[in-house]
């Protein structure tokens, strides 16, 4: 194996690793990511619960207030019977007042509902509030571990860049350019080893995607420093070195 390819193999080691670094922080983005809109979702919802609640106490205040105007007429109507004239007269208010305190007592039973109603919608609001600050709790710890991660691996990235640019050094531009464009597509790992799945026949593969791979490109790898692509995944190939 010659030095360009021993680079590039040294470059994939460094690239892997910074992979899985970034791969990390950016599971640790998506986390608290999540969990702000999970707390979002959840204060809109509270919201529309905290607004329905709002309108039922209006509801019942003003069911309130109608009761007791109803009464105050009741009283008026039991003076006029005092004063009523005839005794049509004096029916008419009865019956008046006996139909104003039937709907006194339908208005008070549909206040009873909606009182229930606003109770169970009061506890509803406070189970989401607290279900509210409780996701806050989490997503405080999940930023925590963020930042923590992003202290942690700002050397270890830092390290690892210095690392790269190092071995990068020693690989020519243009073959450098192809290992990075090729890596984007397959999460840096630009590099592919020649296999022989069948160990007894000769047909070679690539290991990125297990297309065959010509005798005449093994020839090539394994006599001189130059790069050979897969034809199909356009992966970098190399010749593992043999097991000892
Ligand atoms: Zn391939």
């Amino acid at each position: 194996m010659g030095p360009v390819i021993q680079s590039l193999l040294r470059l994939q080691e460094i690239e892997t690793q910074l992979w899985a670094l970034r791969d990390a922080l950016t599971a640790k983005n998506h986390a608290v990511n999540a969990q702000q809109r999970k707390i979002q979702q959840l204060q809109q919802q509270t919201q529309q619960k905290l607004d329905q609640l709002k309108h039922a106490r209006a509801d019942a205040d003003s069911q309130e207030l109608d009761i007791k105007a109803q009464e105050s007429e009741i009283g008026k109507l039991r003076n006029a019977l005092n004063t009523a004239r005839t005794n049509k007269e004096y029916n008419a208010i009865l019956s008046q007042i006996n139909s104003d305190r039937a709907e006194i007592a339908r208005q008070e039973e549909r206040g009873l509902a909606l009182l229930t109603q606003i109770d169970q919608m009061d506890a509803e609001c406070r189970q989401a509030q607290k279900q509210i600050a409780q996701a806050q709790d989490r997503l405080d710890a999940l930023r925590r571990d963020q930042q923590d991660a992003q202290a942690q691996s700002r050397q270890d990235l830092d390290k690892l860049e210095q690392a790269k640019a190092t071995v990068a050094d020693s690989i020519p531009a243009s073959v450098l350019d192809q290992f990075q464009r090729i890596g984007q597509s397959f999460n840096g790992q630009a590099m592919a080893a020649v296999t022989q799945p069948d160990h007894r026949g000769s047909a070679y593969c690539c290991s990125g995607c297990y297309m065959s791979i010509t005798i005449d490109t093994v020839d090539v790898l394994m006599s001189k420093d130059e790069i050979k692509q897969c034809p199909n995944c356009q992966r970098l190939l190399y010749i593992p070195p043999e097991e000892p």
